[in-house]
Formats: structure tokens, C-alpha cells, sequence
């Protein structure tokens, strides 16, 4: 028998949600025309430019490390540089696929806390060198939620963005977890993105119940030039392109991708609430988002491996990374939290 029990090391153990699967199905139904020249692609760019409430360019790659690396190739030269955080998935979960796929773009990694930057991270990094032997800065990147199930919330935003324009900086955002955080904030995508001032949103769709693809859109269309030829040049051009937007339509045409994201926090939530009371377990950060990173002693980990479960302890040592799904049952996360507790109190 495989086991197929729910972990929860990574949101992308889950699998496709059944809107998604569902508008598979109806794309599958005949034959469509190719590369994108088809009617659920338009569909869906149609459904992001009213969710977003802009008349922004839409595209889609296959998965967030292309999406990201080619979105940020768009929006500097070679010699230009990309200020990210130290925790950023472009520097730590890429294979230097941003800077390969710039012809050489350096990321510039900024110190940060709770995996946020802020104007005086940015500010620090873009001013330490003006000269001519220096790598100019051009970009920042942010990712919404963060690597660290954070969230900015759109003050942060702006002032990040008013930082940016100050010194000549486009701004993208790496949005892997956008649903999870506009769920936890509240807001709309409008707010969190281009009426904050971000230039280029990666809308991750695979963490959302997708089997693959994320999309990217531009809201300042200027810098979407050509951006189809990088797309293909980079092999992320679907030639039965239906069946990466079309899981898309499902997802946005009655709101599934938001009572995903909601679902998901609502299990970090609970999760975080059931062990809050545990001595030896702490919060590394808030939880905001569909994450709960927990630090505990190293033996407890082990303990927790041996029942069976499955995480990520890449945030050092003692720290353990839990990721809820659209599809996470309550019932798991309470198993999950009462052999937590079994084995603290042990
Ligand atoms: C999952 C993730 C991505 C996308 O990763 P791929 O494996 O390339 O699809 C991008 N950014 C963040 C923050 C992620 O967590």
C-alpha cells in the first residue's frame, strides 16, 4: 500500500484541488488551438485583469523558479544587481537560475527580520556602492508571505515601494504565497501589489492546488516588452498552454483560490494554538500565513521523525518548518500537534 497520509513538510505535497482538476477536465474536452492562442488562456489573463482590477500583461511558466528568474531577467541588465533578503527563495532555493537566466544579474542579500526587508535594508545595500566596480543596484524583490510565514502588510509595502522609486528601483514581488497572505490581511490583490507600487507580481498557483504553473503579470506594461520571447527562449513557452491556464480559470472564477488560502492559514493557526502552551516549543516567528516554524530540543525532532512525520529543518538547528495545504484536514494537524505534546511531556 503507498502511503499517501498528509505531511506536512511542504504545501506542494498536496495535491490538485478539485476546481483546478474540474477546469482541466472541461479544457480537455475537444481540440484548442496551441501556445497560448486559445480561449482558457485568454480566459484566464481576463479573470487576473479583473481580480486585479488593472488592465495588467499575464503570462505563465511552468513553475516559480522560472517565473521569478525570468520576471527579474526582465527587469535589469547584466550588470545590474537584485537586492533580496538572505531568506529569499532567488537566493536560497534557485540554483542561481536569476542570475543565469540575466546573463549574470548579482542578488545582493539584505539582513532581515522576521524575513522582511525594509527601507533601511534596501536603502543600506543600494547606497554601500556607487562606483563603477560595482554591480548597479536595480531591483528589489520581496516575497509575499514570506519564506518565514510572514506577511507585509501594505504600509510596509508602500514604504518599500517609495524607497525604490527614490532611488530607481523596480520592485517585484515573489508571490509563491500571495493567497495565504491575502487572506490573512484582508486585502485585495489590487492593494498588495500595483496600488503599493510592485511592478511585477509571480502569482504562485502550484502552492494553491495546482498541479503546475504559476503566472506572472506586469502591471507596468513597459517592462512586459518581449517578455513572450524570454518565455520560450527559457523552454517555458506550454504548447498545450490550455492546461496550465486553464486549472487558473477554475481557480479564480468563484474565488477558490482565496478559500484555499484561508484553509491553509486557518490550519497554521490551529496548529500553532494546539502546542502554544508546551514548554521546550517555541514560535520562531509569528504565524501569519499557512506556516509554523517551531524550535525544539534536536531529540524531540527525532522523536517526531520516528512516529512518521515529515519536515523541513533547513531554518537550523532545532527549528522545524510545518506547511498547511488547501487540503490539510483538521484531523492531521490535531494528530500532528497531540504527538508533539506526547513527546515534550514524555
Ligand atoms: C515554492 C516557492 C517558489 C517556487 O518554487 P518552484 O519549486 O520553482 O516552483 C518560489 N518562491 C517561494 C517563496 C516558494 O516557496
Amino acid at each position: 500500500m503507498p502511503d499517501n497520509t498528509q505531511q506536512f513538510a511542504s504545501d506542494n505535497y498536496s495535491g490538485i484541488c478539485p476546481e483546478a482538476w474540474a477546469a482541466m477536465d472541461r479544457a480537455n474536452r475537444g481540440h484548442e488551438r496551441a501556445y497560448g492562442d486559445d480561449q482558457w488562456t485568454q480566459q484566464a489573463a481576463d479573470h487576473f485583469r479583473r481580480l486585479f482590477e488593472t488592465d495588467c500583461e499575464v503570462f505563465f511558466a511552468f513553475n516559480g523558479t522560472a517565473a521569478n528568474s525570468l520576471a527579474l531577467a526582465s527587469l535589469c541588465q547584466s550588470f545590474h544587481s537584485v537586492i533580496c533578503s538572505e531568506t529569499a527563495h532567488v537566493e536560497t532555493d534557485e540554483c542561481g537560475a536569476p542570475e543565469f537566466f540575466s546573463n549574470g544579474s548579482k542578488l545582493l542579500t539584505a539582513r532581515t527580520h522576521e524575513g522582511k526587508l525594509t527601507p533601511e535594508s534596501i536603502r543600506e545595500i543600494a547606497l554601500k556602492r556607487q562606483d563603477i566596480h560595482y554591480p548597479k543596484p536595480r531591483v528589489v524583490t520581496l516575497t509575499q508571505a514570506t519564506e518565514v510565514g510572514t506577511v507585509y502588510r501594505p504600509d510596509e509595502l508602500e514604504a518599500i515601494s517609495a524607497t525604490c522609486k527614490e532611488l530607481g528601483l523596480h520592485l517585484h514581488m515573489d508571490g509563491a504565497r500571495f493567497t495565504n497572505a491575502c487572506a490573512f490581511l484582508g486585502c485585495s490583490p489590487a492593494e498588495l501589489t500595483w496600488k503599493a507600487g510592485v511592478d511585477v507580481l509571480c502569482f504562485g498557483g502550484t502552492k494553491n492546488g495546482m498541479a503546475v504553473g504559476e503566472a506572472i503579470l506586469f502591471f507596468n506594461h513597459e517592462l512586459a516588452r518581449d517578455f513572450d520571447y524570454r518565455c520560450k527562449q527559457a523552454g517555458q513557452l506550454a504548447s498545450k498552454m490550455r492546461f496550465l491556464s486553464a486549472p487558473w480559470v477554475g481557480l479564480l472564477e468563484d474565488g477558490a483560490w482565496l478559500r484555499h488560502g484561508t484553509h491553509a492559514n486557518h490550519c497554521a493557526q490551529l496548529l500553532a494554538s494546539l502546542v502554544s502552551d508546551l514548554s521546550g516549543v517555541e514560535l520562531m516567528f509569528p504565524v501569519e500565513a499557512n506556516g509554523v516554524f517551531l524550535q525544539m530540543p534536536e531529540a524531540a525532532l527525532e522523536a517526531l521523525r520516528n512516529k512518521g512525520w515529515r519536515f523541513y529543518t533547513f531554518i537550523g538547528s532545532g527549528g522545524a518548518r510545518f506547511m498547511c495545504s488547501w487540503d490539510t484536514e483538521e484531523a492531521r494537524v490535531r494528530a500532528l500537534a497531540a504527538d508533539i505534546r506526547a513527546i515534550i511531556e514524555a
